[in-house]
C-alpha cells in the first residue's frame, strides 16, 4: 500500500461525476491516478442532467440531505458531513463555474449549461495529473490474498495498483455508458447486489384518460398517491406540474412521486389528481354553480369550457357518467357533487413503472451493508472502494443524487489515498 517513498496508485473505473471527483481528489491528495472511461467523452450522463442545466446539488444541511435520500440515508451520515453540499458548491465554483440557487434550494450553474460542470470536473482531473484511459473495464484482477492488483479490459490488463475505486453508475440511460458493468465486477469479489428497480421514472396506466389526453401538460395541480393495500393511505402528496403521455403519466410531480411506490404491484397505487388545488370543495361547488348558471341552456358537453383545458374536457365528461346532451340546468345537486369530487380527485390507476433504462436513477445496487460508511471501502475486498450510483443509494429529485455521487467519491478518494491510515 502507499508509503512515503512511493505514491499510492489508484485505478478509478467510470468517468461520471463520482469517478471524476474521486480521481481528481485522490490525485490532488498526491496519488497517482488512472481514470478508466468506456466512452471517448467523460460525464455523458452528467451532461444531460437537469434537462441540460445540471442540478448539481441541493443547498441544504447534511440532515436535510439525509432526509431526501430514499434508500439507506443513514449510511451517508459520515460522507455528507465531511463533504457537504456547500463543499460541492465551493469546489465547482473554484473550478471557474459560478452557481445559482433556485426554488427548492436546487443549485445550477449560472450559465444553465451542464457541460460547464462536466468540463470543470474534467479540468479538476487533468490539472491534478489524472491519466485518462478510454477503455471498458470488464474485470477486477484479484490476487491470491484477496486484494486487487488491477483491472482488465478486453484489450489488456492494467496492473500495479494499490486500490481500485468502482464508479460505474446504475442502469438508467444506458446510452450514456451506464449499463451496470460494476455490479458484475462487485459480485465477482463476493459482494451482494440488491434488486435494481427504476426510480424517478414515468408511471404506466391503462386508463383511457391518459390515452385520450396524451401530450397534455398540467401546471399547478396537486397529486396524491394512494396505497390501496394500506387502507387507502396517502403515501405522497405534492403540488406542481405533470404530463399525460402514451404510456400513462410523467413530468416532475410524477417522477418525484415514483420514488414512493414501493413495492410496485399493478393496480395497487392510485394517483389522484386535484385539478383545482387552489379551491376547496365548497369554493369549487360555488364556482360550478356560477358556471352552470351562466351556461344553463347549453348541453353538458360544453360545461367545462372555462374550467378545464380542451384536451381534458371530453375524457373528464366521460368519467362523470352524465349524458353529454343533458342540459346543464337539469344537472342535479348529486351530479354536481360527483363532478366536484372528480375535479378534486381525478383517479389514475398505476400498472407499473416505465423501464429502468428510462429512469433518472437506479434504486438498488451493491449492498451498503458490505461497505464501510466512513471510507466507502469494501468489507469483502480490502483495497476496493465504491462511489456513486453503483451502490444501493438513491434520492429524490433536487440535486441529491449528484450530491450522493460527490460525497461518496470524496470519502473514497481520501481513504484510498491514505489506505494505510485506515488499516
Ligand atoms: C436524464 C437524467 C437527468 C438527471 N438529472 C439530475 C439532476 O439534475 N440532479 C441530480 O442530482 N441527479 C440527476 N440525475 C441522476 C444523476 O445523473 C446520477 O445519479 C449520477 O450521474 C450518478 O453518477 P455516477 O458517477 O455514480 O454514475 P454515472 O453518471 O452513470 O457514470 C458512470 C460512468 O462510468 C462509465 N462506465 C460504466 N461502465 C464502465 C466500464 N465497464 N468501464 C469504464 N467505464 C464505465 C460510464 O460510461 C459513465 O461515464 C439525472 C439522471 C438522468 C438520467
Amino acid at each position: 500500500m502507499g508509503n512515503n517513498m512511493n505514491k499510492t496508485k489508484i485505478a478509478v473505473i467510470g468517468g461520471g461525476p463520482a469517478g471524476m471527483l474521486a480521481a481528481g481528489h485522490a490525485a490532488e491528495l498526491g496519488a497517482e491516478v488512472t481514470l478508466f472511461e468506456r466512452n471517448t467523452l467523460l460525464g455523458r450522463k452528467l451532461g444531460i442532467t437537469g434537462k441540460g442545466r445540471c442540478n448539481l446539488t441541493n443547498d441544504c444541511t447534511p440532515d436535510e440531505f439525509i432526509k431526501n435520500v430514499t434508500a439507506n440515508g443513514k449510511f451517508l451520515f459520515s460522507a455528507i458531513n465531511r463533504f457537504s453540499s456547500a463543499d460541492t458548491m465551493a469546489l465547482i465554483e473554484s473550478l471557474g463555474v459560478p452557481l445559482k440557487t433556485e426554488r427548492g434550494k436546487r443549485v445550477f450553474p449560472v450559465s444553465d449549461k451542464a457541460t460547464d460542470v462536466v468540463l470543470a470536473l474534467k479540468h479538476y482531473c487533468l490539472k491534478n495529473g489524472v491519466r485518462i484511459v478510454c477503455d471498458r473495464i470488464s474485470e477486477l484482477i484479484q490476487k491470491a490474498d484477496g486484494t486487487l492488483s488491477g483491472v482488465r479490459s478486453e484489450k489488456k490488463d492494467y496492473v500495479g495498483y494499490d486500490a481500485v475505486i468502482l464508479c460505474t453508475g446504475g442502469l438508467s440511460y444506458p446510452i450514456t455508458g451506464s449499463t451496470g458493468d460494476g455490479y458484475r465486477m462487485a459480485e465477482s469479489v463476493g459482494h451482494t447486489v440488491t434488486p435494481r428497480i427504476p426510480s424517478l421514472v414515468g408511471l404506466c396506466s391503462d386508463d383511457f384518460v391518459c390515452r385520450e389526453t396524451m401530450g397534455l401538460s398540467l401546471k399547478n395541480v396537486a397529486v396524491s398517491v394512494i396505497d390501496t393495500k394500506k387502507k387507502n393511505k396517502v403515501i405522497y402528496r405534492d403540488f406542481g406540474e405533470m404530463l399525460f403521455c402514451h404510456f400513462g403519466i410523467s413530468g416532475p410531480l410524477v417522477l418525484s412521486a415514483s420514488a414512493h411506490l414501493r413495492p410496485m404491484e399493478s393496480g395497487r397505487y392510485l394517483v389522484s389528481i386535484d385539478l383545482k388545488p387552489a379551491l376547496d370543495a365548497q369554493a369549487l361547488d360555488k364556482r360550478l354553480l356560477s358556471d352552470f348558471e351562466k351556461y344553463k341552456n347549453r348541453n353538458f358537453i360544453n360545461a367545462f369550457d372555462e374550467l378545464l383545458p380542451a384536451k381534458l374536457r371530453e375524457p373528464f365528461i366521460k368519467l362523470c357518467a352524465i349524458p353529454t346532451d343533458k342540459k346543464i340546468h337539469s344537472i342535479t345537486a348529486e351530479e354536481r357533487h360527483r363532478i366536484c369530487e372528480l375535479l378534486k380527485n381525478l383517479p389514475v390507476t398505476i400498472t407499473g413503472f416505465r423501464p429502468i433504462g428510462e429512469a433518472i436513477v437506479t434504486s438498488g445496487g451493491v449492498s451498503v451493508k458490505e461497505i464501510e460508511p466512513q471510507t466507502m471501502r469494501s468489507k469483502k475486498c480490502p483495497n476496493l472502494y465504491f462511489a456513486g450510483e453503483v451502490m444501493d443509494l438513491d434520492a429524490y429529485t433536487g440535486g441529491f443524487n449528484l450530491q450522493i455521487a460527490f460525497c461518496t467519491a470524496h470519502a473514497a478518494a481520501e481513504a484510498a489515498t491514505n489506505a494505510d491510515a485506515f488499516e
